[in-house]
Protein backbone atom coordinates (compact mmCIF):
# COMPACT_ATOMS: atom_id res chain seq x y z
CA UNK A 1 0.00 0.00 0.00
CA UNK A 2 1.05 3.83 -0.55
CA UNK A 3 1.73 5.67 2.07
CA UNK A 4 -1.38 7.22 2.69
CA UNK A 5 0.07 8.34 6.25
CA UNK A 6 -0.93 11.99 5.55
CA UNK A 7 -4.56 11.22 5.59
CA UNK A 8 -4.63 10.45 9.16
CA UNK A 9 -4.06 13.13 11.44
CA UNK A 10 -3.86 10.89 13.93
CA UNK A 11 -4.39 12.80 17.40
CA UNK A 12 -4.99 11.99 21.08
CA UNK A 13 -8.58 13.09 21.61
CA UNK A 14 -10.62 12.04 24.31
CA UNK A 15 -9.91 12.85 27.91
CA UNK A 16 -10.70 10.81 30.62
CA UNK A 17 -9.44 7.83 32.77
CA UNK A 18 -10.67 4.39 32.54
CA UNK A 19 -8.73 1.36 32.75
CA UNK A 20 -5.41 1.28 34.42
CA UNK A 21 -2.79 -0.87 32.83
CA UNK A 22 0.54 0.54 33.29
CA UNK A 23 -0.95 4.39 32.46
CA UNK A 24 -4.35 5.35 32.37
CA UNK A 25 -6.01 4.67 29.15
CA UNK A 26 -8.48 7.34 27.86
CA UNK A 27 -11.60 6.00 26.39
CA UNK A 28 -10.92 6.01 22.91
CA UNK A 29 -8.33 7.53 20.22
CA UNK A 30 -10.27 7.02 17.12
CA UNK A 31 -9.32 10.63 15.12
CA UNK A 32 -12.75 13.04 16.07
CA UNK A 33 -12.89 14.15 12.03
CA UNK A 34 -16.42 13.03 10.87
CA UNK A 35 -17.04 10.90 8.14
CA UNK A 36 -17.69 13.27 4.66
CA UNK A 37 -19.41 9.72 3.22
CA UNK A 38 -22.02 10.41 6.74
CA UNK A 39 -22.17 14.18 6.01
CA UNK A 40 -23.73 13.95 3.00
CA UNK A 41 -25.86 10.51 4.20
CA UNK A 42 -27.46 12.69 6.89
CA UNK A 43 -28.57 15.15 4.24
CA UNK A 44 -29.48 13.33 1.53
CA UNK A 45 -30.93 10.74 3.23
CA UNK A 46 -34.22 9.84 4.82
CA UNK A 47 -32.76 7.94 7.96
CA UNK A 48 -34.29 4.83 7.94
CA UNK A 49 -32.94 1.26 7.02
CA UNK A 50 -33.33 0.88 3.74
CA UNK A 51 -34.24 -2.89 4.13
CA UNK A 52 -33.82 -5.15 7.42
CA UNK A 53 -32.40 -8.23 5.95
CA UNK A 54 -29.29 -9.53 8.01
CA UNK A 55 -25.97 -8.54 6.93
CA UNK A 56 -23.18 -11.16 7.57
CA UNK A 57 -19.39 -9.73 7.60
CA UNK A 58 -16.73 -11.68 8.27
CA UNK A 59 -14.30 -10.73 10.94
CA UNK A 60 -10.32 -11.50 11.36
CA UNK A 61 -8.94 -11.54 15.17
CA UNK A 62 -5.35 -10.57 15.52
CA UNK A 63 -3.82 -11.45 18.89
CA UNK A 64 -0.81 -9.43 19.08
CA UNK A 65 1.95 -10.48 21.78
CA UNK A 66 5.75 -9.89 22.19
CA UNK A 67 8.42 -10.84 20.37
CA UNK A 68 8.84 -13.32 22.66
CA UNK A 69 5.55 -14.86 22.08
CA UNK A 70 4.33 -13.27 25.82
CA UNK A 71 0.69 -11.43 26.68
CA UNK A 72 -1.73 -12.90 24.72
CA UNK A 73 -4.86 -11.92 25.50
CA UNK A 74 -6.80 -15.11 26.80
CA UNK A 75 -8.97 -16.42 23.92
CA UNK A 76 -11.69 -17.22 26.41
CA UNK A 77 -12.17 -13.20 26.90
CA UNK A 78 -11.78 -13.05 22.77
CA UNK A 79 -14.60 -15.34 22.31
CA UNK A 80 -16.49 -13.67 25.09
CA UNK A 81 -16.11 -10.17 23.73
CA UNK A 82 -17.26 -11.21 20.27
CA UNK A 83 -20.34 -12.97 21.40
CA UNK A 84 -21.06 -9.63 22.90
CA UNK A 85 -20.47 -7.56 19.50
CA UNK A 86 -23.12 -10.08 18.28
CA UNK A 87 -25.34 -8.98 20.97
CA UNK A 88 -24.56 -5.45 20.70
CA UNK A 89 -25.17 -5.57 16.70
CA UNK A 90 -28.30 -7.94 16.95
CA UNK A 91 -30.47 -5.04 16.47
CA UNK A 92 -28.82 -3.60 13.65
CA UNK A 93 -29.03 -7.02 12.00
CA UNK A 94 -25.36 -7.14 11.32
CA UNK A 95 -23.76 -10.03 12.16
CA UNK A 96 -20.25 -10.62 12.19
CA UNK A 97 -18.45 -14.36 11.88
CA UNK A 98 -15.13 -15.40 12.60
CA UNK A 99 -12.90 -15.59 9.20
CA UNK A 100 -10.02 -18.14 9.55
CA UNK A 101 -8.37 -19.32 12.62
CA UNK A 102 -7.51 -17.03 15.55
CA UNK A 103 -4.37 -15.19 14.46
CA UNK A 104 -1.14 -14.83 16.26
CA UNK A 105 1.53 -11.56 16.00
CA UNK A 106 4.32 -11.56 17.89
CA UNK A 107 5.63 -7.66 17.47
CA UNK A 108 6.86 -6.09 20.39
CA UNK A 109 6.51 -2.41 19.19
CA UNK A 110 2.99 -3.39 17.94
CA UNK A 111 2.03 -4.76 21.46
CA UNK A 112 2.20 -1.49 23.00
CA UNK A 113 1.83 1.17 20.29
CA UNK A 114 1.38 4.30 21.76
CA UNK A 115 0.40 6.34 18.14
CA UNK A 116 -2.34 5.33 15.55
CA UNK A 117 1.14 5.13 12.92
CA UNK A 118 2.23 2.09 14.14
CA UNK A 119 -1.11 1.06 14.35
CA UNK A 120 -1.51 2.21 10.89
CA UNK A 121 1.54 -0.11 10.15
CA UNK A 122 0.40 -3.38 11.78
CA UNK A 123 -2.70 -3.22 9.96
CA UNK A 124 -1.34 -2.53 6.57
CA UNK A 125 1.29 -5.45 7.24
CA UNK A 126 -1.17 -7.76 8.41
CA UNK A 127 -4.64 -6.81 7.19
CA UNK A 128 -6.73 -9.96 5.69
CA UNK A 129 -8.59 -8.08 2.91
CA UNK A 130 -12.65 -8.45 2.73
CA UNK A 131 -12.90 -8.49 5.99
CA UNK A 132 -13.10 -6.49 9.25
CA UNK A 133 -9.96 -6.46 11.15
CA UNK A 134 -9.48 -6.42 14.90
CA UNK A 135 -6.12 -6.39 16.71
CA UNK A 136 -5.81 -6.74 20.51
CA UNK A 137 -2.67 -5.65 21.42
CA UNK A 138 -1.82 -4.54 25.29
CA UNK A 139 -1.50 -0.56 24.53
CA UNK A 140 -3.82 0.82 21.98
CA UNK A 141 -2.56 4.15 21.33
CA UNK A 142 -3.12 5.01 24.89
CA UNK A 143 -6.33 4.33 24.88
CA UNK A 144 -9.06 1.41 25.07
CA UNK A 145 -9.30 1.28 21.32
CA UNK A 146 -9.11 3.22 18.20
CA UNK A 147 -10.71 2.92 14.37
CA UNK A 148 -8.33 4.00 11.43
CA UNK A 149 -10.59 5.32 8.40
CA UNK A 150 -8.45 5.47 4.87
CA UNK A 151 -9.16 8.70 2.72
CA UNK A 152 -11.86 7.08 1.07
CA UNK A 153 -13.81 6.97 3.76
CA UNK A 154 -13.41 3.42 4.73
CA UNK A 155 -12.38 1.54 7.63
CA UNK A 156 -8.97 -0.02 7.79
CA UNK A 157 -8.90 -1.31 11.21
CA UNK A 158 -9.67 -1.34 15.09
CA UNK A 159 -7.22 -1.45 17.41
CA UNK A 160 -8.44 -2.60 21.00
CA UNK A 161 -6.60 -2.84 24.25
CA UNK A 162 -7.04 -6.39 26.26
CA UNK A 163 -7.55 -4.01 29.55
CA UNK A 164 -10.83 -3.14 27.90
CA UNK A 165 -12.63 -6.35 26.41
CA UNK A 166 -14.51 -8.99 28.05
CA UNK A 167 -18.29 -9.77 27.98
CA UNK A 168 -19.50 -7.01 29.70
CA UNK A 169 -17.84 -4.17 27.64
CA UNK A 170 -19.18 -1.80 24.76
CA UNK A 171 -15.69 -0.89 23.51
CA UNK A 172 -15.56 -3.23 20.45
CA UNK A 173 -19.33 -1.52 19.40
CA UNK A 174 -18.00 1.29 20.38
CA UNK A 175 -15.04 0.72 17.37
CA UNK A 176 -17.12 -1.02 15.28
CA UNK A 177 -19.93 2.02 15.11
CA UNK A 178 -16.49 4.36 14.38
CA UNK A 179 -15.36 1.88 11.63
CA UNK A 180 -18.94 2.29 9.97
CA UNK A 181 -18.92 5.87 9.67
CA UNK A 182 -20.51 7.33 13.28
CA UNK A 183 -18.85 10.01 15.34
CA UNK A 184 -19.36 9.97 19.03
CA UNK A 185 -22.76 11.23 20.16
CA UNK A 186 -20.85 14.52 21.84
CA UNK A 187 -19.46 14.77 18.25
CA UNK A 188 -17.23 18.56 18.88
CA UNK A 189 -16.55 18.50 21.99
CA UNK A 190 -13.76 16.21 21.50
CA UNK A 191 -10.86 17.62 23.64
CA UNK A 192 -12.66 20.67 24.40
CA UNK A 193 -12.89 22.13 28.46
CA UNK A 194 -16.05 23.39 29.68
CA UNK A 195 -17.72 23.71 32.82
CA UNK A 196 -20.86 21.91 32.40
CA UNK A 197 -22.95 24.25 34.93
CA UNK A 198 -22.45 27.17 32.53
CA UNK A 199 -24.46 27.46 29.46
CA UNK A 200 -22.83 25.59 25.93
CA UNK A 201 -21.44 28.02 23.40
CA UNK A 202 -23.00 27.88 20.10
CA UNK A 203 -20.13 26.22 18.69
CA UNK A 204 -17.23 24.35 19.96
CA UNK A 205 -14.93 22.78 17.17
CA UNK A 206 -16.79 24.68 14.78
CA UNK A 207 -19.62 22.61 14.94
CA UNK A 208 -23.06 23.51 15.93
CA UNK A 209 -23.92 22.46 19.70
CA UNK A 210 -27.11 20.36 19.54
CA UNK A 211 -30.04 22.30 21.67
CA UNK A 212 -31.56 20.40 24.31
CA UNK A 213 -34.76 20.23 22.55
CA UNK A 214 -33.51 18.79 19.59
CA UNK A 215 -34.43 21.76 17.81
CA UNK A 216 -30.84 22.38 15.50
CA UNK A 217 -30.09 18.43 15.71
CA UNK A 218 -29.50 17.38 11.70
CA UNK A 219 -26.83 19.85 11.58
CA UNK A 220 -25.49 19.99 14.98
CA UNK A 221 -23.27 17.66 17.19
CA UNK A 222 -23.34 14.14 15.51
CA UNK A 223 -26.31 14.63 13.12
CA UNK A 224 -28.69 12.24 14.53
CA UNK A 225 -32.03 13.11 15.94
CA UNK A 226 -32.52 10.39 17.59
CA UNK A 227 -29.56 10.66 19.85
CA UNK A 228 -30.00 13.38 22.29
CA UNK A 229 -27.61 15.87 23.08
CA UNK A 230 -24.47 15.26 25.18
CA UNK A 231 -21.60 17.10 25.41
CA UNK A 232 -19.98 14.67 27.88
CA UNK A 233 -16.21 13.90 26.26
CA UNK A 234 -15.05 12.13 28.97
CA UNK A 235 -15.87 8.89 30.92
CA UNK A 236 -18.66 8.84 33.31
CA UNK A 237 -20.96 6.29 34.95
CA UNK A 238 -24.56 6.28 34.36
CA UNK A 239 -26.99 6.67 37.15
CA UNK A 240 -30.32 6.00 37.17
CA UNK A 241 -32.55 5.35 33.93
CA UNK A 242 -29.42 5.06 32.14
CA UNK A 243 -29.10 9.20 32.21
CA UNK A 244 -25.93 10.82 33.51
CA UNK A 245 -25.73 12.19 37.06
CA UNK A 246 -23.72 15.61 35.38
CA UNK A 247 -26.24 18.35 34.18
CA UNK A 248 -25.42 20.13 30.82
CA UNK A 249 -26.73 23.40 29.86
CA UNK A 250 -27.29 24.26 26.16
CA UNK A 251 -26.54 27.58 24.38
CA UNK A 252 -30.27 28.83 25.85
CA UNK A 253 -29.43 27.26 29.26
CA UNK A 254 -31.94 24.66 29.18
CA UNK A 255 -30.62 21.76 31.43
CA UNK A 256 -30.20 18.19 30.30
CA UNK A 257 -28.36 14.58 31.25
CA UNK A 258 -26.61 12.79 28.67
CA UNK A 259 -27.99 9.05 27.60
CA UNK A 260 -26.08 6.32 28.45
CA UNK A 261 -27.59 3.83 26.74
CA UNK A 262 -26.22 4.79 23.78
CA UNK A 263 -22.48 2.82 22.63
CA UNK A 264 -21.20 5.50 20.52
CA UNK A 265 -21.45 8.20 24.21
CA UNK A 266 -18.90 8.43 26.57
CA UNK A 267 -20.89 6.21 29.52
CA UNK A 268 -18.78 3.68 30.91
CA UNK A 269 -20.53 -0.25 31.07
CA UNK A 270 -22.53 -1.69 31.76
CA UNK A 271 -25.22 1.11 30.77
CA UNK A 272 -24.37 1.42 27.15
CA UNK A 273 -25.38 -1.50 25.19
CA UNK A 274 -27.63 0.34 21.61
CA UNK A 275 -27.28 2.20 18.42
CA UNK A 276 -30.40 4.53 17.54
CA UNK A 277 -32.47 3.58 14.51
CA UNK A 278 -30.58 6.18 12.49
CA UNK A 279 -27.76 5.19 13.92
CA UNK A 280 -28.24 1.54 12.57
CA UNK A 281 -29.72 2.91 9.38
CA UNK A 282 -25.93 4.83 8.77
CA UNK A 283 -24.12 1.86 9.69
CA UNK A 284 -26.08 -0.49 7.25
CA UNK A 285 -25.72 2.22 4.50
CA UNK A 286 -22.23 2.88 4.91
CA UNK A 287 -21.55 -1.16 4.72
CA UNK A 288 -23.38 -1.58 1.96
CA UNK A 289 -22.44 1.42 -0.17
CA UNK A 290 -18.93 1.59 1.17
CA UNK A 291 -17.66 -2.23 2.05
CA UNK A 292 -19.82 -4.15 -0.29
CA UNK A 293 -17.11 -6.47 -0.33
CA UNK A 294 -17.64 -7.10 3.67
CA UNK A 295 -21.09 -8.34 2.85
CA UNK A 296 -21.41 -12.34 2.61
CA UNK A 297 -24.24 -14.56 1.88
CA UNK A 298 -24.35 -17.43 4.36
CA UNK A 299 -23.96 -20.90 3.10
CA UNK A 300 -26.44 -22.11 6.19
CA UNK A 301 -28.36 -20.33 9.16
CA UNK A 302 -26.17 -19.61 12.18
CA UNK A 303 -26.88 -22.24 14.60
CA UNK A 304 -25.36 -22.31 18.29
CA UNK A 305 -22.58 -24.61 19.10
CA UNK A 306 -24.91 -27.40 21.20
CA UNK A 307 -24.04 -28.09 25.07
CA UNK A 308 -23.80 -31.59 25.45
CA UNK A 309 -20.14 -31.60 25.46
CA UNK A 310 -18.34 -35.03 26.25
CA UNK A 311 -15.19 -35.47 27.36
CA UNK A 312 -13.94 -38.44 26.37
CA UNK A 313 -10.08 -38.99 27.74
CA UNK A 314 -8.95 -39.13 30.34
CA UNK A 315 -11.79 -40.16 32.11
CA UNK A 316 -13.19 -38.18 35.34
CA UNK A 317 -10.02 -38.66 38.05
CA UNK A 318 -8.24 -40.83 35.73
CA UNK A 319 -4.58 -41.52 36.26
CA UNK A 320 -2.59 -40.92 33.06
CA UNK A 321 1.09 -42.49 33.71
CA UNK A 322 2.88 -39.71 31.86
CA UNK A 323 3.06 -35.98 32.41
CA UNK A 324 4.93 -34.71 29.07
CA UNK A 325 2.30 -35.72 26.54
CA UNK A 326 -1.13 -36.14 27.17
CA UNK A 327 -3.77 -37.03 24.78
CA UNK A 328 -7.25 -35.60 25.08
CA UNK A 329 -10.39 -36.16 23.21
CA UNK A 330 -13.83 -35.48 23.15
CA UNK A 331 -17.12 -36.32 21.18
CA UNK A 332 -17.46 -34.09 18.48
CA UNK A 333 -19.89 -31.06 19.08
CA UNK A 334 -22.29 -30.60 16.21
CA UNK A 335 -21.64 -27.35 14.20
CA UNK A 336 -18.33 -26.69 16.88
CA UNK A 337 -15.83 -25.12 13.79
CA UNK A 338 -13.24 -25.00 17.11
CA UNK A 339 -12.97 -25.82 20.57
CA UNK A 340 -10.36 -23.93 23.21
CA UNK A 341 -9.71 -26.48 26.06
CA UNK A 342 -8.78 -25.07 29.09
CA UNK A 343 -6.34 -26.78 32.00
CA UNK A 344 -6.15 -25.49 35.07
CA UNK A 345 -5.11 -26.74 38.38
CA UNK A 346 -7.67 -24.96 40.18
CA UNK A 347 -11.31 -26.40 39.81
CA UNK A 348 -12.69 -22.87 39.54
CA UNK A 349 -10.52 -22.12 36.66
CA UNK A 350 -9.54 -18.90 38.79
CA UNK A 351 -6.73 -18.69 36.76
CA UNK A 352 -5.65 -21.40 33.26
CA UNK A 353 -2.64 -22.64 33.07
CA UNK A 354 -3.17 -23.96 29.58
CA UNK A 355 -5.34 -23.07 26.72
CA UNK A 356 -5.25 -24.85 23.31
CA UNK A 357 -7.46 -23.69 20.49
CA UNK A 358 -7.97 -26.63 18.08
CA UNK A 359 -10.26 -28.00 15.33
CA UNK A 360 -9.73 -31.43 15.93
CA UNK A 361 -11.61 -33.36 18.71
CA UNK A 362 -8.23 -34.16 19.92
CA UNK A 363 -5.37 -32.86 21.36
CA UNK A 364 -2.14 -33.68 22.10
CA UNK A 365 -0.88 -32.01 25.71
CA UNK A 366 2.78 -31.41 26.20
CA UNK A 367 4.83 -30.32 29.57
CA UNK A 368 2.01 -30.83 32.44
CA UNK A 369 3.73 -31.05 35.66
CA UNK A 370 4.54 -34.73 36.76
CA UNK A 371 2.13 -35.93 39.97
CA UNK A 372 -0.32 -33.17 39.71
CA UNK A 373 -4.40 -32.89 39.79
CA UNK A 374 -5.11 -31.21 36.94
CA UNK A 375 -9.00 -30.28 35.99
CA UNK A 376 -10.22 -29.93 32.31
CA UNK A 377 -13.00 -28.15 30.07
CA UNK A 378 -13.72 -27.51 26.91
CA UNK A 379 -15.61 -24.77 25.13
CA UNK A 380 -16.70 -25.31 21.86
CA UNK A 381 -17.57 -21.97 19.57
CA UNK A 382 -18.41 -21.76 15.64
CA UNK A 383 -17.57 -18.81 13.66
CA UNK A 384 -21.10 -17.32 14.26
CA UNK A 385 -21.49 -17.69 18.18
CA UNK A 386 -18.96 -17.97 20.35
CA UNK A 387 -20.91 -17.15 23.62
CA UNK A 388 -20.22 -19.61 26.45
CA UNK A 389 -21.48 -23.11 26.09
CA UNK A 390 -18.09 -24.74 28.32
CA UNK A 391 -18.47 -28.04 29.76
CA UNK A 392 -18.49 -29.85 32.85
CA UNK A 393 -15.41 -29.87 34.46
CA UNK A 394 -13.31 -33.33 34.83
CA UNK A 395 -9.99 -33.90 36.63
CA UNK A 396 -7.03 -36.28 35.93
CA UNK A 397 -3.72 -36.61 38.13
CA UNK A 398 -0.54 -37.27 35.99
CA UNK A 399 2.29 -39.44 36.24
CA UNK A 400 6.05 -39.75 36.23
CA UNK A 401 6.60 -41.33 33.43
CA UNK A 402 7.89 -39.56 30.13
CA UNK A 403 6.40 -40.71 26.42
CA UNK A 404 8.92 -43.03 24.56
CA UNK A 405 9.84 -40.65 22.10
CA UNK A 406 8.10 -41.13 18.86
CA UNK A 407 7.08 -38.84 15.82
CA UNK A 408 4.22 -37.05 16.00
CA UNK A 409 3.76 -34.47 13.23
CA UNK A 410 4.71 -30.89 14.02
CA UNK A 411 3.99 -28.70 11.30
CA UNK A 412 0.91 -28.94 9.40
CA UNK A 413 1.57 -25.34 6.80
CA UNK A 414 3.63 -23.07 6.39
CA UNK A 415 3.02 -20.34 3.66
CA UNK A 416 5.40 -17.14 3.30
CA UNK A 417 4.02 -14.38 1.38
CA UNK A 418 4.19 -11.91 -0.83
CA UNK A 419 6.33 -14.29 -2.61
CA UNK A 420 7.98 -13.22 -4.93
CA UNK A 421 8.40 -9.97 -3.20
CA UNK A 422 10.01 -6.73 -4.00
CA UNK A 423 13.53 -6.31 -2.64
CA UNK A 424 13.13 -4.48 0.83
CA UNK A 425 9.48 -5.12 1.56
CA UNK A 426 8.14 -6.69 4.92
CA UNK A 427 7.27 -10.26 4.62
CA UNK A 428 5.10 -12.82 6.35
CA UNK A 429 5.20 -15.86 7.26
CA UNK A 430 2.15 -17.99 8.80
CA UNK A 431 2.52 -21.06 10.42
CA UNK A 432 -0.49 -24.42 11.04
CA UNK A 433 0.90 -25.45 14.58
CA UNK A 434 -1.01 -28.52 15.99
CA UNK A 435 0.68 -27.23 19.20
CA UNK A 436 2.39 -24.94 21.36
CA UNK A 437 6.40 -25.48 20.12
CA UNK A 438 9.36 -23.69 19.48
CA UNK A 439 9.94 -23.72 15.20
CA UNK A 440 13.44 -23.22 13.97
CA UNK A 441 14.07 -21.41 10.76
CA UNK A 442 17.03 -20.54 8.39
CA UNK A 443 17.30 -18.70 5.58
CA UNK A 444 19.69 -19.65 2.68
CA UNK A 445 20.77 -18.31 -0.62
CA UNK A 446 21.28 -20.26 -3.91
CA UNK A 447 24.26 -21.34 -3.08
CA UNK A 448 23.71 -22.91 0.44
CA UNK A 449 25.35 -19.87 2.51
CA UNK A 450 23.28 -19.65 5.39
CA UNK A 451 22.17 -15.91 5.62
CA UNK A 452 20.11 -16.09 9.06
CA UNK A 453 18.77 -17.86 11.67
CA UNK A 454 16.03 -17.92 14.61
CA UNK A 455 13.69 -19.68 16.34
CA UNK A 456 9.85 -19.38 16.53
CA UNK A 457 7.72 -20.01 19.25
CA UNK A 458 4.22 -21.26 17.68
CA UNK A 459 1.04 -21.59 19.32
CA UNK A 460 -2.03 -24.02 18.37
CA UNK A 461 -3.61 -22.84 15.41
CA UNK A 462 -2.60 -20.00 12.44
CA UNK A 463 -0.01 -17.78 13.77
CA UNK A 464 1.08 -15.05 11.72
CA UNK A 465 5.11 -13.55 12.01
CA UNK A 466 6.63 -10.35 10.50
CA UNK A 467 9.93 -11.84 8.82
CA UNK A 468 12.89 -9.66 10.06
CA UNK A 469 15.86 -10.36 7.76
CA UNK A 470 18.73 -8.47 6.78
CA UNK A 471 17.63 -6.47 3.40
CA UNK A 472 18.03 -9.09 0.94
CA UNK A 473 19.58 -8.74 -2.48
CA UNK A 474 17.30 -9.87 -5.65
CA UNK A 475 17.31 -13.61 -6.35
CA UNK A 476 16.82 -17.00 -4.95
CA UNK A 477 16.46 -18.21 -1.22
CA UNK A 478 15.28 -21.05 0.63
CA UNK A 479 13.48 -20.88 3.98
CA UNK A 480 13.62 -23.58 6.12
CA UNK A 481 11.19 -24.73 8.77
CA UNK A 482 11.87 -27.37 11.38
CA UNK A 483 10.15 -28.67 14.40
CA UNK A 484 11.05 -31.94 15.96
CA UNK A 485 11.84 -34.00 13.06
CA UNK A 486 9.69 -33.02 10.87
CA UNK A 487 10.91 -30.10 8.45
CA UNK A 488 9.69 -27.80 5.69
CA UNK A 489 11.23 -25.87 2.67
CA UNK A 490 10.04 -22.79 0.92
CA UNK A 491 11.36 -21.22 -1.86
CA UNK A 492 11.57 -17.22 -1.87
CA UNK A 493 11.97 -15.03 -4.69
CA UNK A 494 12.95 -11.35 -4.45
CA UNK A 495 12.48 -8.74 -7.29
CA UNK A 496 14.64 -6.00 -8.02
ZN1 LIG B 1 -14.88 6.74 20.06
Amino acid sequence: MKKALLGFAFASICIGGFAQVRKPLQFCATPPEKSSWLERFQHAAILRPRSNEPLYVPLTIHLVGTAEGEGFIPVSQVLDAFCTLNQHFLQANIQFFLEGGIRYIRNTEFYDHETGEAGFRMMTQFNVSSTVNTYFVANAANACGYNLRDPADAGIGIALSASCTGINTGAWAHEMGHYFSLPHTFHGWENVEHNFSSPAPLFVNKIPVEMADGSNCRTAGDGFCDTPSDYLNGRWYCANNDLSSIQQKDPYGISFKSDGSLLMSYSGDPCPDRFSTEQIAAMRAHLEEKRPDHIKALPSAPVSPREDIQLLFPVPSAYVATHDTVGMRWKKVQEADGYLVEISVVPTFAFTSYSYLTQDTSLMVHDLKPSRTYYWRLRPYNRYNTCRAYSMVQSFITGTSVTPTKEISRLREAVIFPNPVVAGLPLSLDLDSPGQQEVRWSLTDLAGRRISTGVLSALPGTNRYGLDFPPLPPGTYFLQLGAGKDSWTSKLVVLP
